[in-house]
This record gives structure tokens, sequence and C-alpha cells, in this order.
């Protein structure tokens, strides 16, 4: 089947993130922004994590689909290897990750005090090493982060790291729900139902394991762990799922 192009633009501008993450992985940093924390310092990784929390209404989880280097390399192991993604009972696992790290954060600022916002805030806190001594260290961590990912995902199945260990992707489903429960225009999926042969191509291309089928025979496409890839959207002979910009909720 010919590669529609909207695959093969998110798949180049993917790729290109990938080949940037020794340089953006402090802007990323789960680490870095806990250790910032307790010293009274904003990072710019907390900054890109508020960003994501705040065009969640607007943009839902394309960041995972379109930009996430860890995303492009789990991605890239599901071509050579046909493992399904991981079940529901696994895209729970996140969230016992993510509120212990944001706890710790939170304590930093309350323990060590907001000192540094100003003047001392920089984005690539504690990057302040010449800049091939930071490439080259950005490289070997970035590499690290990346086998992880694609441990994960070779364990769990497509996406599993997304759905066990990424710390950015509840900022993004939080925000996402605020947006619904404002009822703020977003980019979703739609679906007409009565166009559906329930084929379960749509199911079978999901890289999140959704149950896309059943929800697009539903009527109903807003789902937490859709990465608005439009996998779905592309793969479907009959043109029941469609992307889509407005109200939600
Ligand atoms: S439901 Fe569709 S758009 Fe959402 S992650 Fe699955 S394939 Fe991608
Ligand atoms: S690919 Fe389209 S026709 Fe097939 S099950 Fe999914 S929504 Fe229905």
């Amino acid at each position: 089947m010919k590669t529609p192009l909207r695959r093969k633009l998110r798949y180049g501008i993917f790729f290109a993130s990938f080949l940037l993450f020794p340089w953006t992985l402090n802007w990323l940093s789960p680490y870095l922004s806990v250790h910032g924390a307790w010293t009274g310092v904003v990072t710019g990784s907390v900054l890109v994590f508020a960003l994501l929390f705040l065009t969640a209404p607007f943009l839902g989880r394309s960041f995972c689909s379109w930009l996430c280097p860890a995303g492009f390399a789990q991605e890239a192991v599901a071509q050579t290897r046909t493992k399904k993604a991981g079940k529901p009972a696994l895209w729970r696992v996140k969230w016992f990750v993510w509120t212990p790290w944001l706890a710790g954060l939170a304590s930093g600022w309350v323990f060590a005090g907001l000192k540094a916002v100003i003047p001392e805030w920089t984005p690539a806190y504690p990057m302040q090493q010449d800049f091939l001594t930071s490439v080259g260290l950005g490289t070997v961590t970035a590499t690290l982060v990346t086998a992880i990912f694609v441990v994960l995902a070779l364990l769990f199945g497509r996406r599993g790291g997304c759905h066990t260990l990424c710390w950015l992707s509840p900022f993004l489903i939080l925000g996402r729900k605020t947006g619904r429960a404002l009822h703020i225009p977003g980019l979703k999926l739609e679906s007409t139902p009565a166009s559906c042969i329930a084929c379960g191509r749509c199911t079978a291309a999901c890289p999140m394991g959704i149950p896309v089928q059943t929800m697009a025979r539903n009527g109903r496409m807003e789902h937490s762990e859709c990465i608005l890839c439009a996998d779905c959207v592309d793969t479907c002979p009959k043109r029941t799922i469609r992307l889509s910009f407005g109200r939600q909720g």
C-alpha cells in the first residue's frame, strides 16, 4: 500500500527530532528538573512540561507522534518487530512513576525555595560546559534513554515505554482533559459509524493499542492514550475516521 503523504511528513519530522535529541535532551529531562528544583531553579525542562500541558487542549498528544525522540525510536523498532501494543492494564503504570516524581519536583521548590527563576534561570540548566562536551555528553545520555525506551517497547509491545515510563504523557493527558472540560476547540478524531465495515484495520494500525474499531462504531473517538498520529485515518478503507479541529467535550 502507498504510504500517505501525511505519514511521510510525520516520519520526516519525527526522524529530524530524533537526530536532534542530544541537543534537546536537557529540555525534556526529568532528572534535571528535579535537580534544579532542589537548588531552587526552574529549569528549561519544567517550562517545556508546562508548555505541553498548555498546548494539549489544542493539539492533544500530537507531540508524541510528531516530535518525541523516544516515540520515534519505539516506532522504528515496531517496523522490525510486530509485537502488539500493550494491554490497558499497562497504561496505568506511568502514573505510578509520574506521581512520585512530580511530588519530588514540588518538594524541591518547597524546601529550597524559588530563588533562581530570574536571573540564574537558564533553559539548558545545568549545561554549562563548552559546546563539544555538551553534545558529547548529550549523545551518550540520549543513546541510553533511547535504549531504555526501546527495551520497554520490546518487552511490553509497541510504544511500551510511553505506557510505562513516560513522564511527559501525564502532562499531555491532563492538559487534554482540562481542554475538554472547558470545551476548548482542538484537534480531534471523528467517525461516521454507518460507513464502518468492521474490518479491524484501524485497530491493527494503532500504535497505542487502542480499540479504534469499537470507538469508530460507537462514534466516540476521544481516548486518553490517543496520540493523534492519524494512522487509523490513513488506514481506513471507508474513510470512516477523520481528523478535524473543533469544539471538544
Ligand atoms: S486512535 Fe488513531 S490517531 Fe489515535 S493513536 Fe491510534 S491510530 Fe493514532
Ligand atoms: S478501518 Fe474503518 S471500516 Fe475498518 S473497522 Fe476501522 S473504522 Fe471501520
